[in-house]
């Protein structure tokens, strides 16, 4: 080991995250997939769609796209230990299948270049914080550069932590206000579900443009205000970035089994269809609506904000998807004609501002149900009209492995449905 890299080993314990100090994972405890694959598994008659219900759901099998209503195919991930018994059951079942990634642990591994100590160093002296939208950053430097903002905007920017996650983390959510009373207000989560990175990426890239850009944004912009955690699950960001690659849920420990998954643990609808009670599954649901601090604290926040809040907008990835409720059943809201005309503009501009097709509809209806979701809840129990979860690029080509070339065109179409929305309810004040 060279002796600069042995002094970086122990620095990173300390510079690792506000709060609380827990001890940085040594590189052989990393989670590794070496020889896992990425399949997309393609069905052509109903028969074989039955197939595909049976092998998303199969003991092993990480699911990384499920069957939409509308599709023919699952993206799975396969490790070695379970490949034979997944391609006997292919083979079987008469399913086709891709390969889209051959060595997931290779893919990880170029994935996200990092900038070495010097470089960053360099960067903060320049910039004032260490953030950049040509890599996937760790917690402390997207908190880092909240703090940046609210020092050196403190006219229209504030930073308020709403809470503090499992492991001790603070929630932090900006507020860039239009400093004119009464104005309508747009909430923005990201990063929910750990390892979808692109999620914080773009969440953070809309507030450098709405912050150190503001002038370049119209009037639509500036006439409202904006709330924006870019980071809603801190705990299983950090981990998908130490240990854990494709870690989902936050980190509560339930017993033998680490994570609820936040996403199904909101209070409208609780506990049914596309959520789990069982704590070792991707989708457990926690065991009771707003079980954990992360979504407990931001159900208390966005009520406390009541009236104000027009929008309430969730960043996901992937699959490029613009989904508006319900989630929790295949219906859709009474209003559901004014989410879908908003839905279709957010698609269009996002389209001329970086070149991907998203495809807009009801959550359950066009993809699966889903039940206790931050979606459902801000539509049916905070009664906020505009509400959607966007899942961003791509479209299962690299999946959660999205590499860092894709984090600009990606966070530019982010940008535009948030001013799409914005100039909607600046419109309708
Ligand atoms: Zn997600």
């Amino acid at each position: 080991m060279k002796p600069l890299l042995v002094l970086c080993v122990l620095l990173a314990p300390l510079r690792a995250h506000e709060g609380r100090i827990t001890p940085d994972v040594a590189e052989d405890a990393r989670v590794s997939y070496e020889g896992s694959q990425l399949l997309k598994v393609t069905a052509r008659t109903e028969g074989q769609k039955e197939a595909l219900h049976k092998l998303q759901d199969m003991e092993g099998v990480d699911t990384w796209l499920r069957l939409a209503i509308n599709s023919s195919t699952v993206d799975v991930l396969v490790k070695p230990e379970t490949a034979d018994k997944v391609k006997e059951f292919l083979g079987s079942s008469g399913l086709t299948f891709d390969v889209v990634i051959d060595n997931l642990q290779a893919a990880i591994d170029t994935e996200n270049p990092t900038m070495s100590p010097e470089e960053m160093e360099e960067l903060e002296g320049r910039k004032g914080h260490r953030m950049t939208w040509q890599s996937y950053h760790p917690l402390a430097d997207i908190h880092g550069y909240l703090d940046y903002l609210a020092q050196t905007y403190p006219q229209f920017v504030t930073l308020q932590t709403i809470g503090t996650s499992v492991e001790g983390r603070p929630l932090k959510v900006l507020k860039i206000s239009s400093n004119r009373p009464g104005s309508p207000a747009i909430w923005i989560d990201g990063g929910i579900h750990a390892r979808e990175w692109i999620s914080p990426a773009s969440v953070t890239y809309i507030i450098n443009e709405l912050t150190e850009n503001r002038d370049a944004h119209g009037e639509a912009v500036k006439n409202v205000d904006w709330y924006i955690l870019p980071v809603l699950n801190p705990d299983g960001y950090e981990y998908s970035h130490r240990v854990d690659r494709l870690w989902r849920k936050n980190r509560h420990v339930n017993g033998k089994c680490a994570g609820t998954d936040l996403n199904r643990n909101f209070g409208y609808k609780w506990g049914g269809v596309g959520s789990s009670r069982e704590p070792c599954q991707e989708t457990f649901a926690g065991s009771h609506p707003f079980s954990e601090p992360e979504s407990a604290a931001v159900s208390s926040f966005i009520q406390n904000q009541a009236g104000s809040l027009k929008v309430y907008l969730s960043f996901h990835s992937y699959g490029q998807y613009i989904l508006h409720p319900w989630g929790y059943i295949r219906a859709v809201p009474r209003d559901h004609a004014d989410l879908s005309r908003v839905g279709r503009n957010i698609a269009t501009a996002m389209y001329q501002a970086g070149g991907a097709s998203y495809t807009v509809g009801g959550a359950a209806a066009m993809l699966y149900p889903a039940a206790g979701a931050s979606d459902d809840w801000a539509k049916g129990a905070a009664r906020i009209k505009y509400t959607y979860t966007i899942e961003l690029r791509d479209r299962g080509s690299f999946g959660f492995i999205l590499p860092v070339q894709y984090i600009l065109p990606t966070a530019r179409e982010a940008l535009a449905a948030v001013k799409t929305l914005a100039s909607e309810i600046a419109n309708v004040r």
